[in-house]
């Protein structure tokens, strides 16, 4: 056995490389870390600490704590650290990025696109949001006819509509008769519901308000903008994400496969 370190003779160098190649862990193993992650409207980035996950600068995670719910964004990762678990709220989901494939058309706050190869519901939903263990009851869903829109209270009627220039309709798909959409509030909310005919019908959002609710105001709002104002027919399909969401994940080009 050779002390590493010392012996600085050529021969020698082979094989410091290959001890030190055994000291390193497998990349599969998380690395502990402290990560400062970054909130959309969050002013300061808060430090977590993470047991679980490989993480790197750039990567989206959600936390446990204050900010539940929301997605952050990994913008400083540090592995030189001695803290107490129990004073620091922790890293609990990696979320994971899905590919930006496909032609996209620039429309307002919207990218869309109509090719079969835009992300699915699926990817888009464990990019967006934690696991949900919660269960549901439903009632009735909203039905509408698409260009129309339902009836709610107006300060829901504005904020569902603030909603939409704000971009946080991040992402909406129609295929095969069935809508789905992601509208980021406190936390991220999903919106399902069907199209046959011109009608849009059985549509409920997650959120805890429960009934006609500014998220599906938002979803409506940006349906009938594609449909009715730029033409796009829910019964060819379609996917929208909203153009700043779309530009961010861009920037991770690294993990993106265009
Ligand atoms: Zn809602």
């Amino acid at each position: 056995m050779k002390t590493i370190g010392f012996d600085i003779s050529e021969n020698n160098v082979g094989t410091y490389t290959r001890e030190e190649k055994n000291c390193v862990k497998a990349p599969e193993e998380p690395k502990a870390s402290i990560v400062w992650v970054h909130f959309d409207g969050v002013e300061k980035d808060y430090r977590y600490y993470n047991s679980d996950f490989n993480l790197n600068v750039g990567d989206f995670v959600f936390v446990s704590g204050s900010l539940k719910g929301r997605r952050g964004i990994v913008s400083r990762v540090e592995t030189c650290f001695k803290i107490n678990p129990e004073d620091y709220e922790k890293v609990i989901g990696k979320s994971s990025l899905f590919n930006l494939k496909g032609h996209w058309e620039h429309m307002l706050n919207l990218m869309v696109s109509t090719g079969d190869d835009a992300p699915t519901p699926e990817e888009f939903r464990s990019f967006a949001k934690p696991v949900n263990d919660k269960e549901y009851v439903i009632g009735e869903g909203l039905s509408f006819e698409v260009g129309d829109t339902f009836d709610a209270d107006d300060k829901i009627v504005h904020r569902g509509i603030q909603y939409c220039n704000e971009g946080k309709v991040l992402y909406l798909d129609v295929r095969n008769g069935t809508g789905t959409a992601f509208v980021q509030g406190e936390t991220c909310y999903e919106v399902n519901f069907k199209v046959h005919d011109g009608m849009i019908s059985e549509m409920y959002c997650d959120c805890p308000y429960g009934g006609p609710c500014k998220h599906l105001v938002a979803v409506s709002v940006t349906l009938n903008a594609l449909c009715v104002d730029f033409g796009y027919n829910p019964e060819d399909g379609f996917t929208s994400m909203s153009a700043s969401l779309f530009y961010a994940i861009l920037q991770r080009r690294d993990s993106i496969d265009l």
